[in-house]
C-alpha cells in the first residue's frame, strides 16, 4: 500500500477513535460509541498487515508469530469480555490496560535492541520512558486487579519504612535511566524494568479501598502515555494519537472520579502514609433496628406523593434493575411522583448505575443526578434504597478519619422516610458501619434486591 493511502486510513482510523470518546460520555450515545471504537481499533489492527515497507526493508517478518499472537489474544479476550459480570468490569479492565503498558514496553524494548547503536538519543529517551511508565502500568494493574478480585487484601498494605522504599525505588528507576540513556544498551534497560516493575507494586500496594479504582484509571493514563511513547520509537503516527488519547482521557477520568470520591489525587496515591488510617468498623454495641415486611414497605410507597429510589452496587448483584423498573412504573401510574438518584461512584465503575438502568429501559430523564437531587429530598416522602450504602452514609460528613470522609453523598437523611432493601447489616465497600440504618426513619426490608422488589411489587398491586 502506498504511504498517502496509508496515512488517510490511519487519519480515518483517529477520527474514528474521537467520535468514540464522543460517544461515551453520553450513555445514549455510549453503545455507538463503543462499536466506532470497536471499529477502528479492528481497521487499525488490519491497515499494520499492508503498511509500506520502510527503508527499504520487509516490513514483514515473524507474520506467523503474529497471527498466532492474535488468535490467542481473541480467544482469551472475547470470552472473557463477554462472560465478565458487569460488577468484575473494573478488574478486567485494569487487567486488560495492564497487558497493554506492558506490551508497549516489551514492543519498544524488541526496537531499541534492534536499532542497536542506530538509536538516536530521542529514541533511547523516548524507550526509557515507554519501559519505566508500561512496567510501573503493568505491575500496578496487576495489583489493582487482584485487590479488587479481592485475591489479596483491598485495604492499603503498609510495609515497614515503606516510604524509605519507595523513595529508594524511585531513584533507583531514575539512577538506571540515566544509566540506559548514557551507556546505551540491553543490561541496563533490564535492569531499569525490574527497578520500575518494583515501583509499580510499591506504589499501589498503600492504596486500598475506594481509592483502587481512582488508581486504575490513572494507570489506564499511564498506559496511554505508553503507547504515545512507543509510536514515537516505532514511527507509528497512529498510536501516537490513540495514546495520547488514552492518556487524556485517562487523566480527565482520574480527576473527575477524586472529585466525585471527594478526594485529592495526592491524598488517594499517598493518603496511606501521611494520616493514619483509622478503622471505623463500628462500636460493638448492639442496637435495634426497625425491618419490616413487603407489605409494610409498600404501605409506605403507595401513600407517598414523591419517591426517590438510590440504586447502589446490590443493584447490581441482584440484578434487579428490570424489578426496580417494574415498582417505578406502578408508583408513577399510581400519579406518584418519582425520580431516581444516582450517585457519581455507585455501584463499582463511573457510570455503573446509568448503565444497569438503561438496560432496564429506565427513562433518561428520571435519572438525577446527585447535586440536583439533594435539595430535593427535605419534600421526599420515602427514599427507596436499594442495595447502596456507602453513597448514603452520613459518616461521610460526621466521621473524620473514616475511608469515605469528605465524599459527597446522597442526604437521604432528609427525607420523611428511608427504606433499605439489603441483605444483612453488613457493611458496604468502604467495611464502615452505617449510622442511617438505625434511624428511627428506616425501615430495613432484608432479603435479596430482586426478590424484595418482587414482593414488594405484588403487595403493591394488592394495594
Ligand atoms: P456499597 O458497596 O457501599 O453497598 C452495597 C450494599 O448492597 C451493601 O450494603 C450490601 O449489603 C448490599 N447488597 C449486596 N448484594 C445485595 C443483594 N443481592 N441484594 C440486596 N442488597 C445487596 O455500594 P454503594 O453503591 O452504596 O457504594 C459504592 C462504593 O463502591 C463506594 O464506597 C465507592 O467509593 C466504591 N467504589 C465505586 C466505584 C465506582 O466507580 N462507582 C469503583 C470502586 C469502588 P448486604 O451485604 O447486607 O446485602
Amino acid at each position: 500500500m502506498n504511504r498517502n493511502l496509508y496515512d488517510f486510513l490511519g487519519l480515518l482510523v483517529s477520527i474514528a477513535f474521537v467520535l468514540a470518546l464522543k460517544g461515551l460520555s453520553s450513555p445514549k450515545s455510549a453503545r455507538r460509541g463503543n462499536l466506532i471504537g470497536a471499529f477502528g481499533a479492528t481497521f487499525a489492527t488490519l491497515i499494520v498487515f499492508f503498511a509500506p515497507h520502510q527503508n527499504g526493508e520487509k516490513s514483514f517478518q515473524h507474520i506467523w508469530w503474529i497471527l498466532i499472537a492474535l488468535g490467542l489474544g481473541v480467544l482469551v479476550g472475547v470470552p472473557a469480555a463477554r462472560k465478565i459480570q458487569m460488577t468484575a468490569m473494573p478488574q478486567m479492565v485494569a487487567l486488560f490496560n495492564g497487558v497493554g503498558g506492558g506490551a508497549a514496553a516489551l514492543v519498544s524494548t524488541v526496537e531499541y535492541l534492534r536499532l542497536g547503536s542506530n538509536a538516536s538519543t530521542a529514541d533511547v529517551i523516548a524507550t526509557v520512558f515507554t519501559v519505566v511508565v508500561g512496567s510501573v502500568s503493568f505491575a500496578g494493574s496487576v495489583l489493582t486487579f487482584l485487590k479488587l478480585q479481592e485475591l489479596m487484601t483491598t485495604r492499603p498494605v503498609l510495609l515497614p519504612a515503606g516510604r524509605f522504599l519507595i523513595a529508594a525505588t524511585l531513584a533507583a528507576v531514575i539512577g538506571t535511566a540515566t544509566w540506559v540513556i548514557a551507556a546505551k544498551g540491553a543490561a541496563p534497560l533490564i535492569v531499569m524494568g525490574i527497578a520500575s516493575l518494583l515501583f509499580g507494586v510499591l506504589f499501589v500496594l498503600p492504596v486500598g479501598g475506594a481509592d483502587v479504582p481512582i488508581v486504575i484509571s490513572l494507570l489506564n493514563a499511564f498506559t496511554g502515555l505508553t503507547v504515545a511513547a512507543s509510536g514515537y520509537v516505532l514511527g507509528a503516527t497512529l498510536l501516537i494519537v490513540a495514546g495520547t488519547l488514552v492518556g487524556a482521557s485517562g487523566t480527565i477520568l482520574t480527576r473527575l472520579m477524586a472529585a466525585a470520591m471527594g478526594r485529592s489525587l495526592f491524598g488517594t496515591l499517598f493518603g496511606a502514609f501521611t494520616a493514619k488510617a483509622q478503622e471505623v468498623q463500628g462500636s460493638g454495641e448492639v442496637k435495634p433496628v426497625k425491618s419490616g415486611s413487603p407489605e409494610d414497605v409498600a404501605i409506605l410507597l403507595g401513600y407517598a406523593s414523591r419517591v426517590v429510589i438510590v440504586p447502589g452496587f446490590g443493584l447490581a448483584v441482584a440484578q434487579a434493575q428490570h424489578t426496580v423498573r417494574e415498582l417505578a412504573d406502578l408508583l408513577a401510574a399510581k400519579g406518584i411522583d418519582v425520580a431516581y438518584g444516582i450517585h457519581p461512584v455507585a455501584g463499582r465503575m463511573p457510570g455503573h448505575m446509568n448503565v444497569l438502568l438503561a438496560e432496564a429501559n429506565v427513562p433518561y430523564e428520571q435519572l438525577v443526578e446527585m447535586e440536583e437531587i439533594n435539595p430535593t429530598f427535605p419534600q421526599t416522602d420515602v427514599v427507596l434504597v436499594v442495595g447502596a450504602n456507602d453513597v448514603v452514609n452520613p459518616a461521610a460528613k460526621n466521621t473524620p478519619g473514616c475511608p469515605i470522609f469528605g465524599m459527597p453523598i446522597l442526604d437521604v437523611q432528609s427525607a420523611g422516610n428511608i427504606i433499605f432493601l439489603k441483605r444483612s447489616m453488613r457493611p458496604g465497600f468502604a467495611g464502615i458501619e452505617n449510622d442511617l440504618l438505625y434511624d428511627p426513619k428506616t425501615t430495613l426490608l432484608f432479603g435479596d434486591a430482586k426478590e424484595s422488589l418482587t414482593k414488594t411489587v405484588t403487595a403493591l398491586k394488592n394495594l
